[in-house]
């Protein structure tokens, strides 16, 4: 016999890879009147949020910053960088990366893909020999995304840059940081990266609604090279206002800001370094649970090498329809919510019910992890889903070391 979660009886729990939880703090820095557009604190705030945006992001470069999800930012990176008839390499580990080429597509900018399935980070090697055999520099850019969501694989960023630096290679780095940024460790300046996209309600922890390109000198030399750029996408007057409204080509997004306001404070009080250091240690505790459920039936974790696994979600498999089935199953009963497979099969085809994910993202902390853990747990031993024993223990281990 089931219960059913009940709004009155505890707070539910979206663990899914965006949006993230957000801190009450946030929401309550979001709840309030608008705020005066013409002057006054909204306008003076500005600074403040530009400079620590770049420390997040570990770049003294540019940010425009876009009222829209990050599908906003991947159009807007490719409208200030590349022209119809321009030619992108886009190495793709997941869903993520046809994304992108498919907003290039809508440009007119063509893509060529390199598809290293939905199991396997990049192979520098066959990247490298498209970069080689491209003599006359037609490739304009490499569209790299650092962490596939939809397999929960992770990149390896710096690896890209040395290539293109070995080669004598003149294409933009861009990186799609959506998930990654304020969870696994990326440096733009450090790493080479010329573009990098990312949106709020991930590593940020502010519901949906802006998204962020930061781009260095190489990128906006891309950009003086266009015969023209859309003016809503246009980066230059977002990053060089003259005026507040620039920032946003139009009307403020006024409450979100505040709620950016608040949890870049939050940032810069833990310190970029402790977050990436506390999303590694519960990864590692998800991962060390996910490992111990798969040493009997079907559990499985996507990715085999915990070197390509993101710090900030985590891709699954069970036998279709047991995924659909747990997640149900903790939401109902649990309050727990688990993301969707995606990408991994077409909706509609019964595979698809053999995938799902565990975000970890943001705002998390050990005994959320644990609830999160604990309720899979609860649920696989409620549907006699066998599992290998002692998973939640594996986890407490990985916690109680750190
Ligand atoms: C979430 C995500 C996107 C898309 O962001 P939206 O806000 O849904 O448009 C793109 N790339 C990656 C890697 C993501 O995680």
């Amino acid at each position: 016999m089931s219960m059913t979660h009940s709004p009155s009886g505890g707070r539910s729990y979206l663990a899914i890879p965006g949006p993230s939880v957000a801190p009450d703090a946030v929401l309550q820095a979001m709840h309030r009147a608008s705020p005066n557009i013409y002057e006054g604190e909204l306008i003076d705030m500005m600074p403040g949020l530009v400079a620590d945006l770049k420390y997040v992001a570990r770049t003294d470069h540019q940010v425009a910053i876009y009222i829209g999800n990050g599908h906003a930012a991947w159009e807007a990176a490719l409208a200030n960088t590349m022209a119809p008839g321009d030619l992108a390499l886009v190495p793709a580990t997941g869903r993520f990366a046809h994304g992108w080429a498919d907003m290039a597509a809508g440009l007119g900018v063509e893509s060529r893909i390199l598809d290293f399935g939905k199991q396997s980070p990049w192979d520098m090697e066959r990247i490298a020999e498209a970069l080689r055999a491209d003599t006359d520099h037609r490739i304009k850019a490499v569209l790299a995304v650092h962490v596939d969501t939809s397999t929960s694989i992770l990149n390896d960023v710096p690896a890209l840059r040395g290539l293109l630096d070995d080669l004598g290679h003149p294409a933009l780095l861009m990186a799609d940081c959506i998930a990654s940024l304020g969870c696994d460790r990326f440096e733009m300046d450090a790493w080479g990266v010329d573009v990098m996209v990312t949106g709020c309600q991930k590593g940020l922890m502010v519901p949906p609604g802006v998204s962020f390109v930061f781009f260095n000198d190489k990128a906006q030399a891309a950009r003086a090279g266009l015969s023209r750029v859309s003016r809503y996408w246009d980066w230059e007057p977002r990053a060089h206002p003259q005026q507040f409204y620039q920032y946003w080509a139009g009307t403020a997004p006024t409450q979100h800001l505040y709620g950016l306001r608040t949890a870049l404070d939050m940032i810069r009080a833990e310190g970029i370094e402790a977050i990436w250091a506390r999303h590694d240690r519960l990864a590692r505790a998800v991962w060390a649970a996910c490992e111990t459920w798969a040493q009997e039936g079907p559990f499985a974790m996507n990715v085999a090498d915990p070197a390509h696994r993101s710090r900030a979600v985590t891709s699954l498999r069970l036998e279709a329809p047991q995924a659909t089935e747990l997640r149900q199953w903790v939401e109902t009963n649990l309050g727990l919510t688990l993301g969707i497979g995606l990408g991994m099969a077409e909706p509609g085809d019964p595979a698809w019910h053999g995938y799902f994910r565990f975000g970890h993202m943001g705002h998390v902390n050990g005994q959320m992890i644990m609830g999160l853990l604990g309720g899979v747990e609860t649920g696989l031993c409620a549907l006699g889903i066998p599992h290998g024993r002692g998973a939640l223990e594996a986890a407490a281990q990985v916690l109680a070391e750190a």
